[in-house]
């Protein structure tokens, strides 16, 4: 072969492999920056860096007590990620963007352990046939939160949206499973001032987490998720996110068996919190 033509050659296999590169980080890019509200296959989890970081640098612990009688107080209006408990030996898996195809296997996962979770599902998804399932689920001692209604950034509306959205949500959720809702999530972790006054002025506990597994971008190497949650330092009475994907149903069953043994119960949100506020007055 001729040098002239090899340098050819050798230049076009270099530019084939840049073109690549640069297709692959426009395509990673635009999927981290965009996401569908309404298609379950184009959710992207709940986190962001931004939000990441301001979860890890907050200081100071939103303070959850134990009455006397045992009841669980939890505070209205406030970003709960962790509800120790008195034994200090409790962590509660919760699973957001369902129902839909994993959500029997989830349920079936915890089950077959002995442990139970917390689902934050988007009305829109709800099946009549889920709804009749996220019934029994509740039955057997899971509990079911609102993820809204089409899993839209609550943090981009004003009051009057998310009223709107958070008060229908709860009552359609709570009308499909048969049970009434106590709890949200945000999508995102997206949230502004509203949402902790809509949140309260309807008696809903707003749901953060601890520990993120970001099980969601996850598809191509489920591994990480445990490697995440390990490495995220789970805490007694540490609030888990994951989410109802294929990548998250593989990793449950390891997932479990870690937090078992490092000495955790996994059980479901308290089934009837009363408000904090109450406690004080
Ligand atoms: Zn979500």
């Amino acid at each position: 072969m001729k040098p002239k033509v090899r340098a050819v050659l050798i230049w076009s296999a270099i530019g084939c492999l840049a073109l690549i590169v640069i297709i692959n980080f426009i395509f990673n890019h635009a999927a981290t920056s965009s996401a569908s509200p309404t298609n379950i296959d184009t959710l992207k989890g709940d986190t962001n860096k931004e939000q990441q970081n301001k979860l890890h640098n907050r200081k100071t612990p939103v303070p959850i007590t134990v009455t006397e009688q045992g009841n669980v107080a939890l505070p209205l209006g406030k970003l709960i990620d962790n509800i120790p408990t008195k034994d200090n030996k409790t962590v509660y898996l919760t699973f957001d963007d369902g129902p839909g195809v994993y959500t029997k296997e989830i349920d079936s996962i915890l089950h077959q352990n002995g442990v139970h979770g917390s689902f934050f599902w988007i009305e829109d998804q709800i099946t009549n046939d889920l709804g009749h399932f996220g019934h029994q689920m509740i039955q057997q001692g899971n509990v079911i939160g609102s993820h809204t209604m089409h899993h839209d950034a609550l943090g981009k509306e004003n009051a009057e949206q998310q009223q709107q959205d958070l008060a229908t949500s709860a009552d359609l959720i709570g009308k499909k499973i048969g049970e009434k809702i106590v709890y949200m999530r945000p999508p995102y972790g997206s949230v502004n001032k509203y949402t902790k006054q809509v949140a309260k002025g309807i008696g809903e506990y707003i749901v953060f987490w601890q520990v993120d597994s970001l099980d969601w971008s996850l598809a191509h190497n489920p591994e990480k998720i445990l490697s995440n949650i390990e490495h995220d330092g789970v805490k007694p009475g540490s609030i888990i996110l994951m989410h109802e994907r294929k990548q998250t149903v593989k990793m449950l069953p390891k997932v479990i068996q870690y937090l078992r043994s490092k000495g955790y119960n996994m059980v479901a949100l308290p089934a009837s919190p009363i408000p904090k506020e109450e406690i004080r007055s």
